[in-house]
């Protein structure tokens, strides 16, 4: 079909999400992936500096991912996952809780990040209720994201996103992110209210960067505090590692920076390579044991259509052979080094407000007169400048950031360096 028509075929019938119907730009036409490049309609190469919406870990149309994942398609397709199981779903649990942290017992299965979330704070509310205890309140970090569904916008930032839901969304109690400063003072205050109130279930955190935030960062040591004093006072630690997961921080989870284990993880995004909708959220032992009784009201009701669809455990495993070959390290080393040397060169930009770097995450923070927000209209112009380079770049406000493939080579990091160069030199 001519492109004309897509286009007009979109605005048509598509409603595309984050996207504002009178202000869009018209969208690119995506027609085939290959490595670290999309091509457009007329054959433009674009390289997805992004990896595709934070998905996409070994490249767009892995030859290995392809093929594990139409060789599945060939023998099971779906399978019904309350009360049968099959060998994909089986396999990978077993590979991730190799992986994850040693207290991590068991997978449970959805199909994306936000129910990732909704499950595991699910998981946490019923496993007090299950012990005949009300306890109900969950602490998140300002400025947060867990993800679009109900639970997520709870636990996440009150802002322009959710207003609409606003009274409607469940209180939580929002801290600000640790840092050197503010640490002794934020661990008194969290003293305080466990003190004072006995209904904290749990606390929930996207672990060392906050991703649509604006990817800020902060310490894995002022974490380490937090989890250790939440822990000691039974109040469940949540990891959202849905955007952190599978080497993004240079660790294959960011949790492993850190020496206080959280009771629950969840992921989504590269779980799968970015091939296909996949969402896990692993818990240790004792909770799932809380759920272990004749009782049959203290049965977890919850599953959705395709939880641990066949083709995605697929190509989750299929993924998973790549992560575990030292090829996939040195690359995730390699783009975290030469973020490291950009960091530095840029250090004191006069352009900047600030630039940081963990692992294969870069983020620049641009000097404007605006408030970071991602309705900051810098963000479409920014984003226009890198396409006519052949880069695709999707500001969160005035937030740059780089989240590339693993497979991107040094030559194609440095053209992107350069072009982010340019684009500072023409601010
Ligand atoms: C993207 C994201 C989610 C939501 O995942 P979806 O698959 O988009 O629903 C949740 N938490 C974090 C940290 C994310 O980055």
């Amino acid at each position: 079909m001519n492109q004309n028509k897509i286009i007009g075929k979109d605005h048509q019938f598509v409603w595309h999400p984050f996207t504002h119907l009178n202000y869009a730009e018209t969208p690119i036409h995506i027609v085939k992936g290959e490595g670290v490049y999309f091509f457009d309609n007329e054959g433009n190469p674009l390289i997805d500096a992004i990896s595709s919406w934070w998905v996409n870990l070994h490249g767009h149309c892995h030859p290995y991912v392809s093929r594990k994942v139409s060789e599945q398609l060939n023998t099971l397709e779906h399978a019904i996952f309350s009360g049968f199981t099959h060998e994909p779903a089986v396999i990978l649990a077993e590979r991730l809780i190799g992986h994850l942290p040693e207290n991590q017992s068991k997978i449970f299965y959805s199909d994306n990040g936000s129910t990732a979330v909704e499950v595991a704070l699910k998981m946490v509310l019923q496993y007090w209720h299950n012990q005949g205890l009300n306890k109900r309140k969950f602490i998140a970090f300002e400025n947060a994201y867990h993800g679009d569904t109900f639970g997520g916008m709870s636990v996440g930032a009150r802002n322009v996103f959710n207003n609409a839901f606003e009274n409607l969304l469940f209180d939580v109690i929002h801290i600000p992110l640790p840092n050197s400063e503010n640490m002794d003072d934020l661990i008194n205050t969290i003293k305080t209210w466990i003190y004072h109130h006995h209904d904290i279930a749990g606390f929930i955190f996207e672990p060392l960067v906050q991703g649509a935030a604006g990817m800020f960062m902060f310490e894995a040591e002022y974490l380490d505090r937090l989890i250790s004093l939440f822990r000691e006072n039974k109040i469940l630690c949540i990891a959202d590692e849905v955007m952190t997961g599978f080497g993004r921080t240079g660790e294959f989870f960011a949790s492993n920076y850190l020496t206080h284990k959280p009771d629950i993880i969840c992921l989504s995004k590269g779980l799968t390579g970015g091939y296909m909708p996949l969402g896990v959220t692993s818990c240790a032992q004792f909770i799932y044991d809380a759920y272990k009784s004749d009782d049959k009201t203290k049965t977890f009701f919850h599953g959705h259509s395709y939880t641990a669809n066949p083709l995605s455990c697929a190509a989750a495993l299929a993924s998973l052979d790549l992560m575990e070959k030292s090829e996939t390290w040195n690359q995730i080393r390699l783009i975290s080094e030469s973020h490291a040397q950009f960091v530095k060169k840029h250090q004191f930009h006069e352009k900047l407000n600030d630039i940081r770097c963990k692992g294969t995450i870069v983020a620049l923070e641009l000097k404007t007169s605006e408030h970071t927000h991602y309705l900051n209209n810098a963000s479409e112009s920014i984003a226009s400048f890198f396409i006519k380079k052949g880069i695709i770049i999707r500001p969160l406000g005035n937030v740059l950031y780089l989240i590339p493939p693993y497979c991107i080579t040094l030559a194609q990091l440095n053209e992107i360096y350069t072009a982010i160069e340019e684009f500072l030199a023409q601010l």
